[in-house]
């Protein structure tokens, strides 16, 4: 099992600029700002290691548990959380709701439902939505640090050199307005070294690196209070934790898709996001050879039939999801998120 990564090992924009793993852009779109460059931090992690105030997971509306980060976030904060998050009554597109984190390292567990993609008219309208929700929420219940996963960006499609661009400049305003305010660090965590890549491309154009970034060496603006001298960038590179080994889809199954009990249709077929269900969603499913589901850890389930009871028990058995008799039937099938 991968260690904790305390948020004190998590890198800022500044010192992955100081590391020249930040590259400067020559048309940056804001000022730079040191204040925010020690805030906006980015990371290549399984997010259920991170050692931060409060993580986001990209739920679905029902809040019962997926596949993805989703699934990831639900098995390592045990069988407590789908509990909570049932009595919460589903979430919005474009909403957040928080819970605590039980077995997680982290001490909350902010719950968003990003669009799915080619389904919303208004897919950036609702993203944008998704972190500025989560950004109040973690505020309003006095977070310093958040780690968000990269919402909307595996199956519900939204490309993600886009969804960095819109996400970052999101988070540009809402610091801008909440300027003194309690958060820390806004940590983007990214899984697969691609998207990683989106934000390194992108960080740039909305926090670009300032003077100190750069040479070391502060701004007029802003000088150094504290006659300490600097740590090298050798010793500050030896400090960053090591990013994951494993393939994302090897490890801990983290970006098996959101497979899950559909609730409109458990008596036709278990598919992915079934109240964003629409046939680009069925396409966007995706299957291991055979039919077989990925994510699901202990036992695969087959989707080309109609799920049997004991489709249903393995659902339940993996930890997705834990429904009691009350959403088991009829009941359950009646459920509208
Ligand atoms: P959505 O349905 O909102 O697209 P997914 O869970 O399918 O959500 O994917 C969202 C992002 O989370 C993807 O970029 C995926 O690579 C990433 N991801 C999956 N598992 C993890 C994990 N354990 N930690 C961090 N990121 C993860």
């Amino acid at each position: 099992m991968a260690s904790l990564i305390p948020v004190s090992e998590i890198p800022t924009a500044s010192l992955l600029y100081k590391l020249n793993r930040l590259t400067p852009v020559s048309n940056p779109i804001n000022h730079p700002s040191q204040a925010f460059n020690d805030v906006v931090s980015l990371i290549r992690s399984d997010i259920t290691k991170l050692q931060v105030d409060c993580i986001v997971n990209a739920a679905n509306k029902s809040l019962l548990g997926g596949g993805g980060v989703d699934g990831a976030i639900h098995r390592a904060a045990g069988p407590d959380l789908v509990k909570e998050c049932r009595k919460l009554g589903g979430c919005k597109t474009g909403d957040a709701k928080i819970t605590d984190a039980y077995n997680l390292p982290c001490k909350r567990v902010i719950h968003t439902v990003g669009p799915v993609y080619h389904s919303e008219d208004r897919p950036e309208h609702l993203l944008r939505s998704c972190y500025r929700r989560s950004l109040e929420l973690a505020v309003e219940n006095k977070m310093k640090s958040i780690a968000f996963s990269g919402i909307s960006t595996g199956v519900y499609g939204y490309p993600g050199a886009d969804a960095a661009h819109a996400v970052l400049d999101e988070v540009r305003k809402f610091l801008e307005a909440n300027e003194g305010g309690v958060l820390e660090r806004v940590i983007f965590c990214n899984f697969a070294r691609q998207d990683e890549e989106f934000y390194e491309g992108a960080i740039p154009k909305f926090f670009p690196p300032t003077d100190q970034d750069i040479h070391g060496q502060r701004s007029e603006a802003q000088p150094k209070s504290d006659g300490e001298s600097s740590p090298s960038p050798e010793i500050l590179a030896a400090k960053l934790p090591d990013p994951p080994t494993a393939d994302p889809a090897l490890h801990d199954q983290p970006e098996a898709k959101k497979q899950k009990v559909n609730v409109e249709d458990l008596g036709q077929s278990i598919s992915s996001r079934a109240e964003d269900k629409s046939e680009d969603d069925w396409e966007q499913v995706d299957k291991s050879e055979g039919g077989h589901i990925e994510g699901l850890d202990d036992e695969p389930v087959k989707v080309e039939r109609a799920p049997s009871a004991a489709d249903v028990q393995s659902v339940q058995s993996s930890g997705i999801i834990d429904m009691d008799e009350s959403q088991t039937g009829e009941n359950f099938l009646l459920k509208d998120w």
